[in-house]
């Protein structure tokens, strides 16, 4: 059926199962094989109802409502869309409260992105790592935030980095970059807040957990690498 099949609906069983609901809501019958393209916002309502369609990544993160779960390609994911940067926002936002985030680094594209990311999720500044930028503007933004990316390996001029590298972090609020792209920027944060999270909760005493299941953060995308090379490099 071509409607479901747009809609991400890939195998037999789930074209069935898919098929039985609609044929239910009196939107086709067991005679056609087609349903006219008009009718496309009332299956997706319908189907929405009964079914969540999810690509695997987000499938394996998102907890089960009582609907069935129809596997899709992550194009047609409800959910990311096919985006990684999407995922990792989801899973940041997740995590709680809005987050200060500061970002120094990156490109026009990947700013764009992290804008469109994260703007509905944390309070953010970008700084373009080619601009002019002062002592007092990079001391301001890390008294603001949460949080302070320096993102290496990017449009990122040294004298841009240093101003913010060479202030003190007391907090442990800064982490440094080395992966390219909005998704590892953003799951680098969700690293850091998980990380945050887990400490602050042995800080107040909080019992750890059950017993060998303690939650880490997943595997450092962020921390401890050593800034690039002076100057921008494109990418
Ligand atoms: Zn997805």
């Amino acid at each position: 059926m071509d409607v479901l099949a747009r809609l991400g609906v890939g195998s037999e069983a789930d074209t069935a199962l898919a098929r039985a609901e609609l044929e239910a809501a009196g939107l086709t019958n067991p005679r056609k094989t087609r349903i006219s393209p008009e009718k496309i916002p009332r299956v997706e309502e319908v189907l929405a109802r009964a079914f969540v369609l999810l690509c695997a990544e987000c499938a394996a993160g998102v907890p089960a409502d009582g609907r069935r779960l129809i596997a899709v390609s992550a194009s047609a994911c409800r959910r990311c869309g096919g985006s990684a940067a999407r995922r990792s926002a989801l899973r940041l936002g997740g995590a709680g409260r809005r987050l200060r985030v500061v970002v120094v680094g990156g490109s026009a594209g990947t700013r764009s992105e992290i804008d469109r990311q994260l703007a509905p999720i944390a309070e953010l500044r970008q700084v373009d790592g080619t601009a002019r930028w002062t002592k007092e503007r990079a001391a301001a933004d890390h008294a603001w935030a949460d949080v302070v990316v320096i993102w290496a390996g990017t449009e990122l001029r040294h004298k841009v980095s240093m101003l913010y590298s060479q202030i003190p972090d007391r907090g442990g609020k800064r982490i440094t970059v080395a992966k390219r792209g909005a998704a590892a920027l953003i799951d680098a944060i969700t690293a850091w807040a998980a990380r945050r999270e887990a400490e602050s909760g042995v800080r107040r005493g909080r019992a750890p957990g059950p017993p060998g299941g303690r939650a880490c953060p997943p595997p450092g995308t962020a921390g401890g690498s050593i800034l690039g090379p002076t100057g921008p490099r494109r990418g």
